[in-house]
């Protein structure tokens, strides 16, 4: 047969290479492309009416961005997941698809902070009402569900940055009681701990422990599965589609995402040991400790306590400027969770939509700093420390 089709023909209807059904790749490949096709419009149209399965545009559904949905919804001990392209993306979403004009929602001063500002700004702006009080004030929780019928409410645990811990069982509970949905942002305890909770709605950063390398973001609301349902309509008009080589690498992460967890937190430990015995440091937060206020608590809620921990520093703003300047492991940059240690200084805290009431309520001082632990090896991290902090305790 003579050449039939023409470069610019070929190049655009390359041979298909199938892979028999006996034969399984171990990694699966990566499903880039946006378009899917059935042979016949009939098919098409039972795929699109929910009749069929199958794939047909990427912003809807990815073979690659549906495998790593069914992984997060598994490890979370739930049933469906929806994923898309950032942390705040997901948050955001879910707030917009659960909420409408005149209903109120529940959050706190510790949350994190562009999910706090997503409420008080954006979804005020549709006529959303909220009311913001701190994570450890109970009896409020309480007083504000009675009093005002609430369309949910959202919060962490641990918090940023001073890992206060949410009472699950207790915070679940009042909900219930009084017909409010369960937000948890579970980004800093990770996928494995916080499933036994009646949560409704689990909301992750993929950015950090996930994809756990720093090099991609995502995020995640996990869920039953009517809840998922109801949610993609509004995820796939909002637009903000996980692409697939991300969601690869995000499912590579997955695959060392207990040992680096484990590892993280154990260095975690150790370090906030040291920093808790140093003479220039006044405070340390971390669950793990048995000194940490709420350390039974936690201890009932996780078996692990994550890899952020943060310290007030004696000597205040200028003693955490320099403590972070001086570190030589750790970069002065956002973000947790990945193989590299990192450090947010005092004044990179991000509390600038926080009155000084709410301040104090969120209980960060001005020599609050930061730090998440990476896997680097933990004896290097503790000298880094000491040396950095030399520097800190010669000031006043
Ligand atoms: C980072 C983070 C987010 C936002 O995730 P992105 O992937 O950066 O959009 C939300 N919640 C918490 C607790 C986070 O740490």
């Amino acid at each position: 047969m003579s050449k039939v089709m023409k470069p610019a023909t070929l190049t655009n209807h390359p041979p298909t290479v199938e892979v028999p059904p006996d034969n399984h790749p171990l990694v699966a490949p990566v499903y880039q492309s946006v378009k899917f096709e059935f042979d016949s419009v009939d098919e098409t149209l039972r795929n699109l009416r929910g009749e069929r399965p199958g794939f047909f545009y990427q912003r809807s559904a990815n073979p690659t961005t549906r495998q790593l949905e069914l992984t997060l919804a598994a490890l979370q001990n739930r049933a469906d997941c929806l994923v898309c392209a950032s942390g705040v993306g997901a948050i955001n979403g879910t707030l917009l698809a659960l909420t409408r004009a005149d209903d109120h929602v529940l959050c706190f001063v510790e949350t994190y902070g562009p999910t706090r500002q997503f409420i008080r700004r954006t979804l005020a702006r549709f006529g959303v009402r909220h009311t913001m009080l701190s994570i450890e004030d109970l009896a409020g929780v309480e007083r504000v569900l009675a009093s005002t019928t609430t369309r949910l409410m959202i919060f962490e645990s641990p918090t940023n940055p001073l890992n206060k811990i949410a009472d699950i069982a207790a915070l679940t509970a009042l909900a219930r009681r009084h017909g409010a949905l369960t937000l948890l942002d579970n980004t800093f305890a990770g996928f494995h701990q916080h499933w036994q909770y009646p949560i409704d709605y689990y909301l992750h950063s993929l950015t950090k422990y996930a994809s756990g390398h720093g090099d991609v973001m995502g995020g995640a609301v996990i869920a039953d599965a009517e809840a998922i349902r109801r949610l993609r309509s509004d995820f796939t008009l909002l637009g903000g589609a996980l692409d697939p080589h991300a969601a690869f690498l995000v499912q590579r992460g997955l695959k060392t995402y207990t040992l680096r967890y484990r590892e993280q937190s154990a260095s975690a430990l150790k370090i906030a040991g040291f920093l808790s015995q140093h003479g220039a440091v006044a405070r340390v937060h971390y669950a793990g400790l048995a000194t940490h206020a709420q350390h039974a608590l936690a201890s009932r809620q996780m078996t692990e306590f994550g890899a952020l921990l943060s310290v007030e520093l004696r000597g205040g703003a200028d003693a955490g400027r320099r403590f972070a300047e001086a570190l030589q492991l750790f970069a002065i940059a956002a973000s947790l969770g990945a193989t590299e240690s990192l450090v947010i200084p005092p004044q990179l805290m991000g509390t600038q939509d926080l009155s000084a009431a709410e301040l104090v309520l969120s209980g960060i001082g001005p020599g609050t700093v930061r730090l998440a632990i990476g896997l680097e090896d933990v004896d290097d991290l503790l000298a880094d420390i000491g040396q950095a902090l030399q520097d800190c305790e010669k000031t006043p």
